[in-house]
């Protein structure tokens, strides 16, 4: 082994490339990536020597290994979610079940009927697949599924109220975070916004008056990841919907977090179900399929057969339109949700939300002893905690959870320590989320099932 010192004695590319301990990278990731880095790990060995450093020629190698497999390994990857949000929009959402994941393998294997009629033996519709099960599971006449529920919106609102007015409550005029603005989407969907009644309160009056010759429907938002409280009023569905049909006007709802079950048969707090939804009076519903349904990102919108005709016809649906994969997997989600008795134990993201406080604490129990024995210098203990449902739904309630609690009694600068262990947390092979709070790092373990995985993570953490 020989020490490098100044440039000259650096080894050209080809012979680096010809290092026997480079054979397998060679083979596994081609000789064009491979060069490439070599090429990049020798220019910063350059410098380096020049700025006074030294190395060894085994540095050089190991910097090659690491820079390729830097190079290609997936930027998206999995992650540990113990932030005690279940449906965290910047962690991917729901979690699929394994049906759902068998579906998926199986449709992207190979060729599909995706739009292919097998009986006619002609062409056949994309659409059609998970419209049978959305009708029977919701009551309607309809469903088309498009890319996700901001896009079901904008599709729905083009296609019925181009160039036309849709009154909404100004109390309703809601930003979902990130780029999805109410009054923004209208705007681009190329509808005109009328804004009704007042932020705290909004009365049925307030939209009679607002209905004019160019009013093409009336809308209501479910306020998702905001609740208005004291003196307010809200004008209900089955109002408003009285209201459009005297105006003989279609009424749409949208869900955001629609549900298809009622979550206190779950022992959790009411979210308007989409069958309710529609029983109400509302003609088109529209939800999302990666929040309280569980599964892979989709835009539902269900309702009457007129509308939804009519929103197929517009040439948008055609750049909306999910893949074969969102259709295997949410077929296979729908099919779980046709055996209620069955479902908080198959479809994780209501096994999560259901999970027993009793269950979460005895695991908390369990990996107290083995995340001490990596946070040596820090205090880890029990808290109680709330866990929370997150991408809008149930907006206030929270769900009681345990949280391991890992902090320093006495620390001088304890923002700055706190975030070196969480990105200690993070730059393990799979990296765990938490959160900070209270001048400690929480470890919310509801969403926490595969303790065996968890623990072979743990032993690469390394604490600054
Ligand atoms: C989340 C949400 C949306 C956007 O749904 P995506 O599936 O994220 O596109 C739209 N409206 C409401 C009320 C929501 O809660």
């Amino acid at each position: 082994m020989s020490i490098i010192d100044t440039p000259k004695k650096l080894p050209s590319v080809d012979r680096l490339l010809k290092d026997v301990n480079i054979a397998s990278l060679l083979y596994d990731n081609g000789e064009l990536l491979v060069t490439q880095c070599a090429r990049n790990v020798l220019e910063s060995a350059r410098c380096q020597v020049l700025a006074g450093k030294f190395f060894e020629s085994n540095d050089l190698i190991d910097n090659l290994i690491e820079d390729v497999h830097r190079a290609v390994r997936p930027s998206l990857r999995p992650v540990i979610n113990l932030t005690g949000t279940l449906l965290h929009t910047n962690l991917g959402r729901a979690a699929l079940p394994t049906s759902a994941i068998h579906a998926m393998i199986e449709i992207a294997q190979g060729a599909s009927n995706l739009e292919f009629d097998v009986i006619a033996g002609k062409r056949g519709d994309r659409h059609k697949h998970p419209e049978t099960l959305l009708c029977q599971l919701t009551g309607a006449e309809r469903a088309l599924v498009v890319n996700n529920n901001a896009a079901a919106v904008l599709l729905t609102l083009n296609s019925l109220a181009l160039r036309k007015e849709v009154p909404v409550s100004r109390g309703e005029l809601i930003e979902i975070g990130g780029a999805f603005r109410m009054p923004d989407i209208m705007a681009r969907a190329g509808c005109k916004l009328i804004e009704v009644g007042t932020t705290n309160r909004t009365h049925g009056k307030d939209f009679e008056t607002a209905i004019g010759s160019k009013t093409a429907l009336l809308m209501k938002v479910h306020t998702s990841n905001f609740e208005i409280q004291g003196f307010t009023k809200s004008v209900d569905e089955t109002e408003l919907a009285k209201i459009a049909h005297k105006h003989d006007l279609p009424f749409i709802t949208d869900l955001g977090s629609g549900t298809l079950v009622n979550l206190e048969d779950y022992g959790l707090p009411h979210e308007p179900t989409v069958r309710e939804t529609l029983f109400a009076g509302a003609d088109l519903v529209t939800f999302s399929g990666d929040k309280l349904l569980g599964g892979p990102q989709a835009g539902i919108i269900v309702g009457s057969r007129d509308l939804i005709e009519k929103i197929k016809r517009n040439p948008m649906t055609r750049a909306l339109r999910p893949d074969k994969i969102t259709l295997a997997a949410l077929h296979a989600v729908l099919k779980l949700y046709t055996n209620p008795s069955t479902l908080a134990e198959e479809l994780p993201t209501l096994r999560w939300l259901t999970r027993n406080v009793l269950d979460i604490e005895e695991l908390a129990t369990r990996l107290i002893p083995t995340i001490r024995k990596y946070c040596k210098n820090f205090q880890v203990e029990i808290e109680h905690t709330h866990s929370q449902v997150g991408s809008g739904a149930m907006p206030i309630d929270k769900l009681e959870s345990i949280a391991l609690r890992i902090s320093k009694p006495k620390l001088r600068r304890p923002g700055k320590e706190l975030k070196m262990l969480a990105k200690a947390f993070r730059q393990l092979p799979i990296p765990v989320i938490g959160r900070i709070s209270n001048d400690a790092l929480l470890f919310d373990l509801r969403c926490l099932e595969d303790e065996v995985g968890f623990n072979n993570n743990l032993r690469q953490l390394t604490l600054p």
